[in-house]
């Protein structure tokens, strides 16, 4: 049983706080994740990982990851979660010899081969097993801590109940899915995307054919007709927001954000709102109380409609969007902060989507309150006034009454 909790000065505290784990597609969203709260961030090296699409990180790139992340106290594991061929096994040995020098703190396997390799070259790296070997029970477990697995990361399918079993039962840490996009088969085993587009889902190469709309056909009939919405197997999103306290108080060790090829803006905002939930319930795990400020948060990034995955149980018809895809982002992200001078109150700004003079304003921050402001005053980057900023990425001024830092992010509210 983990020891989660102790009375302190009469008062219980959590002392076994578990680690916020952010996904990242490249070294800008690795640097967010870590600004905004993460304790570990993973991504996928160009070699032996899955998401062949997800913006892969060189060795450079994972290096200067790492020196970033020690600067934060934070950690980073890499993915070599590929399911190895008889031509992938060349260059394995060098390329972990490469990532325990360069300081990576934990690989992320499937291949059992890597498992073994990894322990027999008594490197500092810890190895993790990953979800793609669906592990969903305390045996399974078991098994993989007698192998000398630093850590299990659980299939997305594993229910509260059997989380529960599982963290009475076992003595290795645990990883578990909190947020993010489902599977509508099973995690890891899933062959539409190969079947339908030849992209192999169980290389990284998935092309969400779950998602995609279909004709419906019941003996040889079409059964969807031209005015109906069009079927597709989207499952909604995964997000626990209203459960992280009772897993914490598990003694979960990682709670694991998915979506290496989410956005900059998607990152700090799930980022952002998980650090502040699970540090708002340590610091007081008894007062706390469930509202729902978190998840309007979580909704102003692009997400699809928020179910609890496998948490109670089963997913049921609820838990799916059998049509259309369902996002709807409360809010826009159109600026990233790159300055401010507290004189002039003028913000010097990365513009990243539309926006025009007399827009509603959000500024959100790892390091103080949401700050809500309206367009008066925008100029370009000779400091002339404009009435609309419409190209991305062009550094501009915006004038904002309070002070904002930089890295601080700002989106369009939207009229509802
Ligand atoms: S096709 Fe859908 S269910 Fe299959 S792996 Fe891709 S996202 Fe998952």
């Amino acid at each position: 049983m983990r020891k989660v909790s102790q009375i302190i000065n009469g008062k219980r505290q959590i002392i076994k706080k578990p680690e916020l784990l952010a996904p990242a597609g490249n070294l800008e969203k690795l640097k967010v994740a870590i600004m905004y709260g993460a304790d570990a961030v993973f991504v996928g090296g160009k070699e032996f990982s899955l998401r062949s699409q997800a913006s892969n990180f060189s060795l450079e790139d994972i290096q200067e990851g790492v020196a970033f992340a020690k600067e934060y106290g934070a950690h980073i594991h890499v993915t070599c979660n590929i399911i190895l061929h008889q031509d992938n096994l060349k260059g394995i040995q060098e390329y972990l010899k490469q990532l325990d020098e360069i300081g990576v703190t934990a690989i992320i396997v499937a291949d059992p081969y890597i498992m073994f390799l990894a322990k027999s070259m008594n490197l500092n790296l810890e190895v993790h097993v990953s979800t793609q070997l669906s592990t969903l029970n305390s045996q399974a477990i078991s098994f993989y801590q007698d192998m000398g697995m630093d850590r299990v990361v659980l299939g997305r399918e594993v229910t509260y109940d059997d989380l529960k079993a599982i963290m009475n039962q076992v003595d290795v840490d645990i990883e578990y899915f909190i947020h993010g996009a489902m599977c509508i088969h099973y995690s890891g085993r899933c062959m539409l995307s190969n079947y339908l587009s030849r992209r192999d889902a169980n290389r990284g190469g998935c092309s969400q054919s779950c998602r995609w709309y279909y004709d419906l056909y019941q003996d040889r009939e079409l059964v969807n007709q031209e005015d109906d919405m069009p079927f597709s197997m989207s499952s909604k999103d995964m997000s626990l927001v209203h459960h992280i306290g009772e897993l914490i108080e598990l003694g979960v060790d990682s709670f694991k954000i998915e979506g290496r090829m989410k956005s900059v803006h998607y990152i700090a905002t799930v980022v952002s709102a998980y650090r502040k939930l699970i540090d708002s319930y340590c610091e007081d795990p008894d007062a706390f109380k469930q509202n729902d400020y978190y998840e309007k948060e979580l909704q102003k990034a692009a997400n699809r409609a928020f179910c609890h995955g496998f948490f109670y149980d089963h997913p049921t018809q609820d838990e799916q969007l059998f049509n259309l895809r369902d996002e709807h982002p409360t809010q826009e992200f159109v600026m990233r902060i790159m300055d401010y001078d507290e004189k002039t109150h003028l913000a010097q700004i990365e513009q990243r989507n539309y926006f025009k003079v007399g827009d509603q304003i959000e500024v959100f921050s790892p390091h103080h309150e949401n700050l809500v402001f309206k367009v008066e005053k925008l100029l370009n980057e000779d400091k002339e006034r404009i009435e609309v900023a419409n190209h991305p990425m062009e550094l501009l001024y915006v004038e904002i009454p309070e002070k904002v830092l930089p890295n601080d992010m700002g989106r369009k509210v939207k009229q509802s």
